[in-house]
């Protein structure tokens, strides 16, 4: 069968068509600048990637566009909309509501908008993905997949935070954790390499990339994860700060006379290494350069980012009282020798015995970059989202 999996911002629309039996990616692509102008790109398998300007005042008509390059005679890859089996969602926020994917109903989206607030810029966008999929596909199935759903298993004392516990009552305010989707598909590939069952490792996971947390995962469940409320929470990242003493929103807020709007700009947008940086850049290639170059400030937010995701490792090592394997994966973590190593250089404790071959020169490639006679392995396992969507659809449709 055929899956559309669709992850759907609020300008933005990424897809790719992928079989289930072969797992084949058969085509994909964006639509950007919704209710701008509108562009569309699409590339088939083994095909040239096109770009072209279509208007698209709403979502509905990106879809139409997606439907239309998908099932285009020359370039398409299905003859007609009857080859797609389902659409996968992404979504990012199921709250309390959802512990695992589910099929798209009317009770369904009803429950995903009452999390509205907790994802209020992701959330809504979510739905008018739906919405338009449903409008130009009404009978085909859909299926929801939450970056949050994976950590609903963290138990109460990871969750919680030291405030007030009404707060918790009246709004749900607690952990959530986000990236789900991936750290549970790199861990469940991870015992596979161990040759373990799933359901007996612990592992560690380092999802690196422009958003970054670290996940502990006890026996195939999330336990603790670094991301909380608000994806704010936890690494410093490309843009975000991460943790930091929530005395600082007051200071900056008085000296710079901003109100909290202005102080969540800064600690979202203009912090991370970028800030770190001095502005430099968010992107790992021109800190690396620019460290390379002698830049100071490049060097420490490198540094700074390392750091905190090690002293997160030690804290999930404790958190499951040992740890099997540690995995990297996404964009900085599948591609970034130098915060591997740097990371691995505070982790010989755990006797992991880093290859530091191995762990040169990836390129997105699986690899172990643990020594042959180490106590806990380390992998770098490239993480798919959209098939981990594709597989979450067939299992439940
Ligand atoms: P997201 O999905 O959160 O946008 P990705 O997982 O795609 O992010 O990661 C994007 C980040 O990965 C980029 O900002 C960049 O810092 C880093 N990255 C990508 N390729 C490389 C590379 N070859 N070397 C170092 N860092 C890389």
């Amino acid at each position: 069968m055929n899956i559309l999996v669709i992850n759907c911002g609020s300008s933005s629309l990424k897809f790719q068509l992928i079989n289930s039996e072969s797992e084949k990616v058969l085509a994909k692509g964006l639509c950007e600048r919704i209710g701008i102008d509108g562009r569309l790109t699409y590339q088939p398998e083994g095909g040239e990637k096109e770009q072209s300007d279509k208007a698209m005042p709403t979502h509905t008509e990106a879809i139409q566009f997606v439907i239309d390059a998908l099932t285009n005679s020359e370039t398409g890859v299905v003859k007609s909309l009857d080859e797609i089996g389902a659409v996968g969602h992404r979504m990012v926020h199921g709250g309390e509501k959802f512990a695992s994917s589910v099929i798209i109903t009317d009770e369904v989206k009803k429950a995903v908008e009452e999390c509205n607030d907790l994802a209020p810029l992701h959330n809504p966008a979510n739905l008018i993905g739906v919405a338009a999929c449903e409008e130009l596909m009404p009978n085909t199935p859909m299926v929801a997949v939450f970056d949050t759903a994976f950590h609903q298993t963290m138990p109460e004392k990871a969750y919680m935070y030291g405030l007030p516990y009404e707060y918790y009552e009246k709004y749900k305010v607690r952990r959530y954790g986000f990236h789900g989707t991936s750290h549970s598909f790199v861990s469940k590939r991870a015992a596979e390499l161990m040759g373990k069952p799933y359901e007996q490792v612990k592992t560690i996971v380092c999802h690196l990339g422009n958003g970054s947390s670290v996940t502990a995962v006890l026996n195939g469940k999330s336990v603790d994860t670094s991301m909380g409320l608000t994806p704010l929470e936890g690494l410093v990242m490309g843009t975000r700060c991460g943790d930091i003493d929530p005395a600082i929103m007051e200071f900056i807020a008085h000296k710079e006379g901003l109100d909290v709007d202005g102080v969540m700009k800064i600690l979202n947008k203009d912090s991370g290494v970028y800030g770190l940086s001095g502005g430099l850049s968010s992107d790992f290639r021109d800190l690396t350069d620019a460290a390379v170059a002698g830049d100071k400030k490049a060097e420490i937010a490198l540094e700074v980012f390392s750091y905190r995701v090690a002293k997160y490792i030690g804290a999930y090592v404790a958190a499951m009282n040992g740890v099997d394997d540690i995995v990297f994966t996404a964009g900085i973590g599948e591609n970034d020798d130098l915060v591997r190593r740097q990371v691995c250089s505070y982790l010989e404790y755990l006797g992991i015995d880093f290859n530091d071959e191995a762990n040169t020169d990836l390129r997105g490639k699986e690899a172990t970059i643990s020594g042959p006679d180490a106590k806990v392995k380390v992998f770098v396992i490239p993480t798919n989202e959209e098939l981990a969507i594709a597989r979450e659809t067939l299992a439940l449709i």
